[in-house]
């Protein structure tokens, strides 16, 4: 009875402590001018990073940093989650397909700004990965987030055409695929390069492709049919 009330006391504290941090790494992505709008604020805020780490590195989720969840592969810094929430100008009710489901915070995020009529479809090649983020995001309670096994350099043509889509990974080039399966008017964005990459933006406006160039970044590989 007594140990019951002392998990209990200690469970909640722990929940104020990464809320409290939460709200520091928010100020700090505002300051250093990541955060652009409040609707990626509100995200940030409502998603819990801690969800979706290994227990040994729950106390560095509020550090700016990538961080290992298995199979050589990182979850990506939020600085950089919030460089391509803002990049992408994610609207309510959108359909998003996202390359690289990973540990499934970026995810998370982006199915916060689409709110609950969007859909937020993910493709992650290693199946235990994949696995690992359905558990993480059931646990949060995110309902509209459908996780894949696949070769995401494809695409995911099943459900296409889609508003947005992003690759958090580096691919040597923009897969033919994902422009075939992007909505007109719809937005891509993908890290071209081999780890030091450059952050391209894709428009498609009347299936014509505008290219923006957004700036330097480090990502694992794309790898698969139209990867590394
Ligand atoms: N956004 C993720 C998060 O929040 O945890 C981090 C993604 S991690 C930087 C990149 C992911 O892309 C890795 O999990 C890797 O296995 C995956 N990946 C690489 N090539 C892929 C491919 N062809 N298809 C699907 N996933 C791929």
């Amino acid at each position: 009875m007594v140990e019951g009330h002392i998990y209990t006391i200690q469970f909640l504290y722990q929940k104020y402590m990464y809320e409290q941090e939460r709200e520091r790494l928010v100020l700090n992505l505002n300051r250093e001018g990541y955060i652009k709008t409040k609707r990626v604020e509100q995200a940030f805020l409502t998603v819990p990073r801690e969800a979706f780490l290994p227990d040994l590195l729950k106390d560095y989720a509020y550090v700016d940093t990538p961080l290992d969840i298995g199979q050589g592969q990182t979850i990506s810094a939020p600085h950089m989650v919030a460089i391509m929430c803002e990049s992408l100008d994610i609207k309510d009710d959108q359909k998003i397909l996202e390359i690289g489901t990973g540990s499934g915070y970026h995810a998370a995020i982006v199915a916060q700004l689409v709110g609950e009529a969007g859909y937020v479809y993910t493709i992650e090649r290693f199946e235990s990965l994949a696995k690992k983020a359905k558990e993480n995001l059931k646990q949060i309670g995110c309902a509209n987030v459908i996780v894949n096994v696949g070769d995401g350099s494809c695409g995911l043509p099943l459900y296409q055409p889609y508003d947005r889509i992003y690759v958090t990974c580096a691919a040597p080039y923009i897969p033919q695929p994902l422009i075939d399966q992007l909505q007109d008017c719809g937005k891509l964005l993908v890290p071209i390069g081999d780890m030091y990459c450059e952050l391209i933006l894709l428009e498609k406006e009347k299936g014509k492709s505008i290219i923006h160039r957004l700036g330097g970044c480090v990502f694992v590989p794309l790898v698969g049919k139209y990867g590394h």
